[in-house]
């Protein structure tokens, strides 16, 4: 979708600071980071909210938590601990309407969230 900003970072016609991508998703480091370690895990694929995702894309939602997971690893928060946050519909918090994971590390968080 041209108009939507997370594609437009997938076309790299705007910038982002792309940590991983494969054929099916893309992963940059949030712009306003509330954690210091705050990445968005985007399929390629433009779907506006989780609700719109169909069943048959089971797979692609299943790879952006393994990646996201992989990217924990790698940076050393997996056993310490992280948080992985998708937010649907404005009332949850979403705020760009591309679907994406939070992955966020690096200091505590409590429970329940705001
Ligand atoms: P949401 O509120 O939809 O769950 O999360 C959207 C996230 O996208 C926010 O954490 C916000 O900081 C981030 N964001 C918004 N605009 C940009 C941008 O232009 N570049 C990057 N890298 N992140 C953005
Ligand atoms: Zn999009």
């Amino acid at each position: 979708m041209s108009d939507c900003l997370f594609c437009r970072i997938a076309a790299k016609e705007i910038p982002a600071k792309i940590v991983f991508e494969d054929a099916l998703c893309l992963a940059f480091d949030d712009i306003n980071p509330q954690a210091p370690h705050h990445v968005l895990i985007i399929p390629r694929s433009h779907f506006a909210t989780l609700d719109d995702m169909p069943a048959s894309e089971e797979a692609v939602l299943g790879h952006l938590m393994i990646v996201a997971t992989r990217l924990a690893r790698e940076r050393g928060i997996a056993k310490s601990g992280f948080r992985l946050v998708a937010n649907c519909q404005s009332a949850a918090g979403q705020s760009v309407f591309h679907v994406h994971l939070h992955l966020m590390g690096g200091r505590s968080f409590h429970w329940p969230p705001g």
